[in-house]
């Protein structure tokens, strides 16, 4: 496998396997690698096939975290991420620096950047006002960079995957977006980098997304025509609130498509939820 640091090096190598027809798989990841992305790496060589190539990136991209969020906090283990990656076959690792993916000195300061307008409103971002400016702009240089023919992300992000592929189908990316499921760990909390926050007791507390969400799951198996969802917001207020560290952000029903709220919730529509355990704040998210 690969280690390749500089963006000029990961084009070079790219555009050889181009020029080779060698079909590339991306999965694009902030590192601390769990086994929900290497889910996601297993899906790539499904796509490219043995002859194909995965190339898995390793980059905490700071425009994607807001002014108090946990940027420099957030856990990084290059040399254990590499040997996970090594040993599931990946064939090339890119792992650049900041400077490598936003140059620029005091007068020449890195300044273009990609807006999705629409799905990137509600929700996360409306939480993280300028999360999403962030990660479009960083797929779109990841894109530019590893000239993937598919690209994978999880439906642990659920917008974000959506965001994704609105970006990409109004620039005309050439890339397929795969979206894979949601790893859980044997008690249905969600595997994330973050988790490693959740020390003491608050790991078992964390369990409250997931058990919300079945929560909801339950609540329509008897109620066929539906049940309002500020109904629905009020109980999961209550329900998170007896778990002594966590704190509701925000619960939402939507349209899976459109993301638009949803006022009757009915099986097909879609959960996603931010839940702060002490001060590790989760998301969640489902089809009910
Ligand atoms: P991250 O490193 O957290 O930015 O995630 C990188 C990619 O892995 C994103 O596409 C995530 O949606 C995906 N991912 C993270 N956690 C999981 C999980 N538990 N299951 C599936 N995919 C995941």
């Amino acid at each position: 496998m690969r280690i390749v640091k500089s963006v000029r090096g990961m084009q070079r190598l790219a555009l050889r396997w181009k020029r080779a027809s060698v079909r590339v798989g991306f999965v694009p990841t902030m590192g601390y690698l769990h086994a929900g992305h290497m889910s996601l790496v297993r899906r790539a060589r499904r796509l490219v096939g043995p002859r194909g190539k995965v190339v898995v990136s390793i980059y905490v991209n700071p425009t994607q975290f807001g002014p108090g969020e946990d940027f420099s906090a957030y856990p990084r283990d290059l040399t254990k991420d590499a040997q996970a990656c090594r040993r599931e076959g990946v064939d090339a690792l890119f792992a650049p620096t900041d400077a490598e993916m936003y140059p620029g000195d005091g007068r020449n300061q890195f300044s273009t950047y990609v807006t999705e307008q629409s799905l990137s409103r509600v929700m996360e971002g409306a939480a993280r006002p300028t999360h999403f400016r962030g990660v479009t702009t960083v797929v779109v240089k990841l894109f530019n960079v590893a000239l993937p023919d598919f690209a994978v992300f999880g439906a642990k992000d659920f917008q974000q995957s959506a965001v994704v592929r609105r970006m990409v189908r109004d620039l005309d990316i050439p890339v397929r977006i795969v979206v894979a499921p949601t790893y859980r760990e044997p008690d249905g909390l969600a595997m994330s980098s973050r988790n490693k926050y959740l020390e003491g007791n608050l790991r078992a507390q964390a369990v409250v997304l997931w058990r919300a969400i079945q929560r909801v799951r339950v609540a329509l198996r008897t109620r066929s025509r539906g049940v309002s969802a500020q109904q629905l917001k009020t109980d999961l207020k209550g329900f998170i609130d007896r778990e002594p560290a966590a704190r509701l952000d925000y619960v939402e029903f939507f349209d899976p498509e459109t993301l638009r709220p949803m006022l009757k919730v009915t099986a097909g529509t879609h959960m996603a939820l931010a839940v702060f355990i002490g001060q590790t704040r989760l998301i969640d998210n489902g089809r009910l």
